[in-house]
């Protein structure tokens, strides 16, 4: 019983420690893993040299349906849900490779990080309450964060039907790889 006690408080550590390095806010080390919040603090001293942010975290699932933001969710949520179907993950454990796989995505490709890991694990929370889900899009056919309570019949993404003020960022991100950036969502 001791030793795996201590094994367990070793993995939370790791947990913590992986989440701190990915710039997760305080509320989500406490939500994710059962060290003290003294420890958690101590623990985020020591990783990051200073002290968490304070202030409240984001709530709507307003922010994931606006245009930029929604690609880089529906992005993440894509890598999110593979690591679930090929892996035997815990959820915080598949939160914190799909956010890496996430982040070296967007860097390859030149984009700006859009999606933080407090907000990645907002979003996964948000699917767990059926809140929001994944719509295929008649167009590219690809899968997209929408409202669950949203009618899905002929559901048309924002890379397909691009805003007209979103112009000159399409040319910077879907110029790169045309036709299959889109489908690859
Ligand atoms: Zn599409």
């Amino acid at each position: 019983m001791m030793a795996r006690s201590v094994l367990t408080e070793a993995r939370q550590i790791d947990i913590a420690r992986d989440l701190i390095e990915l710039d997760a806010r305080l509320q989500v080390l406490e939500a994710e893993v059962s060290l003290s919040r003294e420890r958690l603090l101590r623990l985020y001293r020591e990783v990051k040299g200073k002290s968490p942010p304070k202030g409240m975290l984001p709530f709507s699932t307003d922010w994931f349906m606006t245009w930029q933001p929604n690609i880089h969710s529906s992005l993440f949520m894509n890598i999110y849900q593979h690591q679930f179907k090929s892996s035997d993950l815990e959820p915080v454990e598949a939160l914190i490779r799909a956010f890496r796989l996430y982040r070296e995505q967007v860097e390859s490709l030149g984009m700006p990080e859009v999606l933080s890991v407090t907000r990645a694990w907002r979003l996964t929370r948000f699917f767990g309450a059926g809140m929001l889900g994944m719509t295929e899009c008649t167009s590219c056919r690809g899968h997209f964060v929408t409202h669950s309570f949203e009618l899905s019949h002929q559901y048309v993404c924002g890379l397909c039907n691009m805003p007209s003020r979103a112009g000159k960022t399409r040319q910077a991100v879907v110029g790169r790889e045309p036709a299959t950036t889109c489908a690859a969502f």
